[in-house]
């Protein structure tokens, strides 16, 4: 089972984007790339770039493009991405996306095929409130409708959960923000060149993960 093609989830915060995507990418054997997960990554280590984006992440604005976009073509440059890619809350901005076109196409990967993860606000701020993370590997639970077998602690590997900090109602609300004028423009950018492919994140679970394996299935064929 192979792709061929770069895979790119778009959505709000609380889409559910990142749990679809870690599964698809294991799913198919290839790379998860969160840019979010790398820039939390390095904030944690207190790199040059992490202490950039800090400060931007906890009040819920976007990192520079030249930031993100060298990160992430630094990440692509290694050898574990040969065999494709699911991206992640990547790009966020026109110029992200204009530019990961341009790198697709000179490594010969074509165009992407992008899943945009629709949501109503309403949802989104009730679901991000009630989110939490494995310490460990990761993994995203929901006290909602994804909650841990154990309260506070992750099925797969124990770890401890935690909330994120810009998880906080007033920074949720400001990410909202920030994807309805930066983000939201790129499912029609995406749509202009017939790559697009909607989902309805809002329906439970199960239908999510079946409107997303039939456009998955489609890709494959
Ligand atoms: P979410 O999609 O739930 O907001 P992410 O983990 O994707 O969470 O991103 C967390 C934060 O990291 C964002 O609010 C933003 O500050 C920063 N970030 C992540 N990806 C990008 C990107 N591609 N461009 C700019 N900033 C980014």
């Amino acid at each position: 089972m192979a792709l061929k093609r770069a895979l790119i989830f778009l959505g709000p915060p609380g889409a559910g984007k990142g749990t679809q995507a870690k599964r698809v990418a294991q799913r198919y054997g290839v790379l998860h790339l969160s840019t979010g997960d790398m820039l939390r990554d390095a904030v944690a280590r207190g790199t040059k770039i992490g202490q950039l984006a800090k400060p931007i992440m906890e009040r819920g604005e976007l990192v520079p493009d030249d930031i993100v976009l060298a990160m992430v073509e630094e990440r692509l440059s290694r050898p574990d991405c040969a065999d494709g890619f699911v991206f992640d809350g990547f790009p966020r901005t026109l110029p992200q996306a204009q530019r990961l076109d341009e790198i697709l196409e000179r490594r010969g990967w074509g165009k992407p095929l992008v899943i945009d993860f629709e949501v109503p606000a309403e949802v989104l701020i009730r679901r991000l409130s009630g989110r939490w993370m494995c310490s460990v590997g990761g993994e995203i639970y929901n006290v909602l409708d994804h909650p841990p077998k154990k309260i506070g602690f992750c099925d797969v590997d124990g770890g401890k959960l935690y909330q994120r900090p810009d998880d906080q109602p007033a920074v949720v609300k400001d990410r909202l923000v920030a994807y309805e004028r930066q983000t939201r423009p790129l499912a029609e950018y995406y749509r202009k060149r017939g790559v697009l492919n909607v989902v309805d994140a809002s329906a439970r679970m199960e239908e999510v993960d079946r409107a997303l394996a039939a456009i998955l299935s489609r890709a494959e064929g």
